[in-house]
């Protein structure tokens, strides 16, 4: 009985194993499709100044808008845009729209306005990474002032002194960095004196437990004092209440981003808020 058992499931298993195998190639499929058709959306998410509640600038957040499954989350596609090396253009798609899309708001009025965009470590890798950088905005006009690119632990980790010397010439050009879902991953505060970037973004685990626990605030209070003393502008992520938000204010965090203000949203919803707040453009 038990080998029959046995048999039944290593039948099971491999037939499981086909399955989730076609499935992955189907899913290369259309993702290599979806790059050559530019099936992709970028959605724009606020950053909001703490002290008057008014608007930053925005994040640049991609979505795959597939022909028949509708508009699927970065999450769901990017690790395999990653394996497959697909996220170099498409990055370069995202960076090239977002920057296209700055340079309108500002023929509109809106000339403070920073964009902020993703970068995976598999495109700083690549040797004409800066290069990249430089053609896009020599082609969109955009001041590299009001570029921002936001960067993960992970890329720091594979090879620090590589990364930090992309850092240092992205930053000599204007362009500011971020350090994105900070406290997220490995984080060592020793590596972050050394480390030439502007802004700290504080990953949202921390945010959630803010308000609820003595610890977390301050691990938050410690994160915040530490980078403004490393002169780093520093950004909340996944702020979703009030409470958290005066909580962050009191610890004198510079900025916010979250649902309590606005979830990403498609251009024409993200230029109505802009132009809800300034009435200039
Ligand atoms: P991220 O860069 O850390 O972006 C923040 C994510 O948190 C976004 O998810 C955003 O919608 C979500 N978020 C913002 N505020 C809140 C909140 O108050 N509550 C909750 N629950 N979530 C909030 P999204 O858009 O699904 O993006 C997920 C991740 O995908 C991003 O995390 C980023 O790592 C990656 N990603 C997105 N676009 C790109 C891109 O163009 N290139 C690359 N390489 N990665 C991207
Ligand atoms: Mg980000
Ligand atoms: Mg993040
Ligand atoms: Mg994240």
């Amino acid at each position: 009985v038990a080998k029959s058992c046995g048999k039944n499931m290593y039948h099971f298993y491999t037939s499981d194993m086909n399955e989730k195998l076609l499935e992955k190639l189907e899913m290369e499929n259309s993702l290599r499709h979806a790059v050559d058709r530019e099936e992709f959306v970028v959605y724009y998410q606020p950053k909001i100044n703490t002290n008057d509640k008014s608007i930053a600038g925005v994040e640049a957040l991609v979505r795959w808008n597939h022909p028949t499954n509708g508009m699927i989350p970065p999450n769901m596609f990017i690790p395999l845009a990653e394996e497959m090396r697909l996220i170099v253009p498409m990055g370069q798609w995202v960076l090239r729209n977002a920057c296209k899309q700055n340079q309108i708001w500002k023929s509109l009025g809106c000339t403070d306005m920073s964009v902020a965009v993703n970068i995976s470590v598999i495109q700083i890798q690549q040797s004409d990474f800066v290069q990249s950088i430089i053609d896009i905005l020599e082609e969109t006009g955009m001041q590299p002032s009001s570029l921002e690119l936001e960067i993960t632990e992970n890329i720091i980790m594979k090879d620090f002194e590589f990364t930090n010397k992309i850092l240092h010439d992205l930053r000599k050009l204007g362009i500011r960095i971020s350090l994105d879902d900070f406290g997220k991953g490995y984080s060592s505060l020793n590596y972050l004196r050394q480390l030439e970037i502007d802004i700290l973004k504080i990953d949202k685990s921390f945010i959630d437990d803010l308000t609820k626990d003595h610890n977390e605030q301050a691990i938050v209070k410690s994160v915040i004092d530490m980078a403004h003393s490393m002169k780093m502008t520093v950004i909340a992520e996944g702020v979703e209440t009030w409470e958290q938000f005066t909580s962050l204010k009191s610890l004198h965090c510079d900025k916010v981003q979250g649902y309590l203000f606005s979830r990403p949203l498609p251009v024409n919803e993200i230029e109505h808020m802009i132009e809800e707040q300034e009435k200039v453009c």
